[in-house]
């Protein structure tokens, strides 16, 4: 429990605040390592998206994804170095569960109408995940007046959105009506 005494020995002095800042700064670390992890998985997941993929559009569009994702590894990298810092190791469990998924789903609609649209529905529950991760990261590298590696986290965030949008507009148009058929 936190004490929320108004006691000045205890409260908002200017010590709880540099500790909150280094605590938040090694908090930051760990999520860009978490991240660095889950990105680097999904550049050998993905190819297996792309493959199973029916529709050229949805092929091109998760290959050039890729292609973005393996430019996401590298800007993880440079947002760490533009603070002196490296990424612990780490295993992101959340994107180890979000491929599993994905391709237990993938077995399942092997040759049926819907596989498109599972595929989809999978590759936003990917971009979802990534779209809140470096949402948070991107907020706490302002907070604490990183600017680079705010700069970096935010392009990777556009291009998380775009994918999703790209992919909405795929179900849309193409996918969902030809598993209505
Ligand atoms: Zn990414
Ligand atoms: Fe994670
Ligand atoms: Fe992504």
């Amino acid at each position: 429990m936190k004490n929320y005494s108004t006691d000045p020995e205890t409260t908002g002095g200017a010590d709880d605040r540099e500790a909150m800042s280094e605590d938040l700064h090694d908090l930051f670390l760990d999520e860009l390592a978490d991240l660095y992890n889950a990105e680097k998985q999904l550049t050998r997941a993905l190819p297996k998206m792309v493959a199973a993929a029916q529709s050229q559009e949805l092929k091109t569009a998760i290959s050039s994804h890729l292609q973005e994702t393996q430019q996401h590894v590298r800007r993880l990298e440079q947002a760490a170095e533009s603070l002196d810092e490296e990424l612990p190791e780490k295993t992101c469990p959340a994107m180890e569960g979000l491929i599993e998924e994905a391709s237990e789903l993938l077995e399942e609609q092997k040759g049926k109408p819907t596989l498109d649209a599972a595929i989809i529905a999978a590759a936003q529950k990917v971009e979802h995940y990534e779209i809140a991760s470096y949402g948070t990261v991107r907020a706490w590298a302002e907070q604490m007046g990183h600017d680079d590696a705010a700069k970096l986290l935010q392009e990777t965030l556009d291009e998380e959105s775009a994918a999703d949008e790209k992919l909405s507009e795929i179900a849309m148009t193409s996918v969902n009506r030809s598993g209505e058929e």
